[in-house]
């Protein structure tokens, strides 16, 4: 071994270009360790509870109302959208039973006048169970999970509301996740507030999800993320090929629209078009998602959504709120929005017998860490500033202390302005100004996190200009 050694430092010697580089710049002031790298023993636990047996059987379940159109009948016990949502409602409340009555169930309904999917006035229903955050600072901090119950053959008729639909991709596989993720993490404590939510009508044009959206922003709540889980099935594409280990992670930048706000503007003028709050809460599913369930990667990609296609991230994002939705890899069309037959020897209908079971239950998992840790962390921190007064190769940031008690400190992240994903960290300590040594903001971009005791941390805030010595 220490003749190995010898040989490669007199082959450097003699050759420095054999010499490992050092890495640029040399001065950075980063520490190798952070109170973020170790695993909370309380996500790793939530993640292994989460059962794909019990997805499978919701799953079957929903299949069995025969049709969840959101125009189908509601008197019947078995058949039809009103039978479904009174089960999930009764399951949900099950689950508040075993955890103590702390999740809190509750219908979301309301009256659809006539739209271009709504041909008469038509009860819409949601279904929420939200489970309180215990701490004071924080339980006015909400993050919002979601499915939609209701289903359709709306490749042949958008408004047919009798023909089988079982939907058992689209969307019983993520009102699956929505329930087994609100019956495993009822039985714990976040200092934020979780909504588990599964919604009517996303096939008729995202109504249940834009009620409730449009609820939240009137009374001014503080979502702080939301997730939208639809179509996380299948793990097999239509030519056949599986894979089951990706899920797509769709997350827009600056959404288009005609007027752009000031924070918009400023990280334009700074190349912080990619560090918008919808795009930090991909990277920090991701992250997570990653960090606790083993063979799993979030691909995490650049737009709003597929094209054609759209989903009840939307009414969020429209509404001024950070919001992802999560989908299988590769789509296979025989099996969503059909009316089930059989042609020329091809299956079509959105059939369990199409579903991966064990891979919707890693994608719950991988929403399950992300949640967890979401709401178990301090909220990310505010008015988050990298002072531009002067010029200078290092890079100072500046923010505003938490007011949680359990705050640990606060974590520094960068990474390249062409990289996707931070790439280094330095823990700062329980400070509001500090300086990167050696890192000059021009030429990387920089995040800010609050982290707790438990080394729980928020996901990262984009510092604006600071133009002037605030402190
Ligand atoms: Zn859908």
């Amino acid at each position: 071994m220490k003749k190995s050694i010898f040989i490669i430092l007199a082959l450097t010697l003699i050759f420095p270009a054999l010499a490992p580089k050092a890495e640029t710049p040399a001065r950075t002031n980063q520490s190798q360790a952070s109170p973020t790298d170790k695993l909370n023993p309380q996500i790793q636990k939530i993640v292994r509870e989460i059962s794909a047996s019990n997805i499978e059987a919701i799953i079957k379940r929903l299949v069995g109302f025969g049709t969840r159109h959101s125009l189908s009948e509601t008197e019947s016990d078995t058949r039809g959208i009103g039978a479904a949502r009174r089960w999930i409602k009764s399951e949900m409340e099950r689950y508040s039973r075993d955890s103590g009555g702390r999740l809190q169930v509750e219908f979301d309904e309301f009256i659809q006048e006539p739209m271009r999917r709504i041909p008469n006035p038509t009860k819409l229903v949601n279904v929420v169970a939200t489970l309180p955050g215990k701490q004071a600072e924080s339980k006015d901090r909400i993050y919002v999970v979601s499915g939609h119950y209701d289903s359709c053959v709306c490749s042949q008729d958008v408004l047919d509301a009798t023909s089988d639909a079982p939907g058992a991709n689209d969307d019983a596989s993520g009102t699956a996740a929505v329930m087994e993720m609100a019956r495993v993490m009822s039985k714990y404590e976040f200092d934020a507030t979780l909504v588990f939510m599964t919604v009517a009508a996303e096939e008729q044009g995202l109504l249940g999800a834009a009620h409730w959206a449009e609820m939240a922003k009137q009374k001014n709540l503080n979502i702080a993320g939301m997730i939208t889980n639809d179509i996380i099935g299948s793990s097999r594409a239509e030519d056949g090929r599986i894979d089951n280990t990706h899920v797509r992670l769709f997350a827009e930048g600056i959404p288009p629209k005609s007027e752009l706000s000031p924070e918009q503007v400023a990280l334009l003028r700074t190349g912080g078009e990619n560090d918008t709050p919808t795009r930090q809460l991909a990277r920090y599913i991701k992250e997570m998602g990653e960090k606790y369930v083993k063979d799993m990667n979030v691909t995490v990609i650049y737009r709003r959504d597929r094209y054609l296609r759209g989903g009840d991230h939307s009414v969020f994002i429209d509404r001024g709120y950070a919001a992802v939705r999560m989908s299988e890899p590769n789509e296979d069309y025989k099996h969503q929005h059909q009316k089930v037959r059989e042609e020329n020897g091809v299956k079509y209908g959105d059939l369990p017998e199409f579903v991966d079971f064990n891979y919707v239950a890693q994608v719950t998992r991988i929403n399950a860490a992300a949640l967890a840790g979401l709401a178990l962390a301090p909220a990310a921190p505010g008015n988050v500033g990298v002072e531009a007064f002067r010029l200078e190769n290092d890079t100072t940031l500046v923010w505003e202390a938490n007011k949680e008690p359990d705050i640990a400190g606060y974590q520094i992240v960068w990474r390249e302005t062409t990289a996707p994903f931070w790439q280094k960290k330095v823990f700062a300590g329980n400070v509001t100004r500090y300086t990167v040594k050696g890192l000059s903001k021009d030429n990387y971009l920089f995040g800010v996190q609050a982290v707790d005791k438990d080394g729980n941390a928020s996901p990262s805030v984009y510092p604006m200009p600071a133009r002037r010595r605030s402190r």
